[in-house]
């Protein structure tokens, strides 16, 4: 479920813990599959696999854990090869790398073109996206007025959620 407020701001509702996450997970693979078929892009098997444990929790993941998942299963992958499916999905704006933690998560919002924006909870890890057209604006704005070429910006905005307080 997503909200757009007074500001034109989009986001999910946080935490996710009370929604149907299978059928989330679902509509996040079937989404996913069409936007790839829409460009013409593959979306193998390898990186479907990928896609999937990005979007096993709303928990950001890091690479190294899902390369642990896959020798796990008994499949032996190279870091190289995790990554450059990573990079794939990121291309495609299917999933988001959250710096500050090193680690992917899905994309919300993955047919309209946007910058992230996330709330992430420090307690329990659950994170969640945003799409504030005022503060894309804003950045947009100052850097022009600074002279300033934005290479990054993503904005993640740490604390406590709801069930943690
Ligand atoms: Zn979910
Ligand atoms: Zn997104
Ligand atoms: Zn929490």
């Amino acid at each position: 479920m997503s909200f757009t407020d007074a500001e034109n701001t989009t986001f999910e509702t946080f935490p996710k813990s009370t929604h149907d996450h299978s059928q989330c997970v679902k509509d996040a693979l079937v989404q996913a599959l069409a936007i790839c078929q829409g460009r013409g892009v593959r979306f193998t098997e390898l990186r479907k696999q990928v896609f999937e444990l990005v979007c096993a929790s709303h928990k950001p993941i890091g690479a190294y854990d899902i390369l642990d998942t896959f020798q796990k299963r008994g499949r032996k992958t190279a870091p190289p090869t995790i990554y450059r499916a990573l990079d794939f999905l990121l291309e495609q704006g299917l999933i988001h790398r959250i710096a500050s933690l090193n680690a992917y998560i899905g994309c919300d919002f993955p047919q309209e073109p946007h910058r992230g924006q996330f709330v992430i909870c420090k307690l329990c890890g659950e994170a969640t996206e945003l799409v504030s057209h005022t503060i894309d604006k804003c950045i947009t704005v100052t850097a022009e007025k600074l002279d300033f070429q934005v290479q990054s910006r993503v904005i993640e905005i740490l604390g406590i959620c709801s069930v943690c307080q």
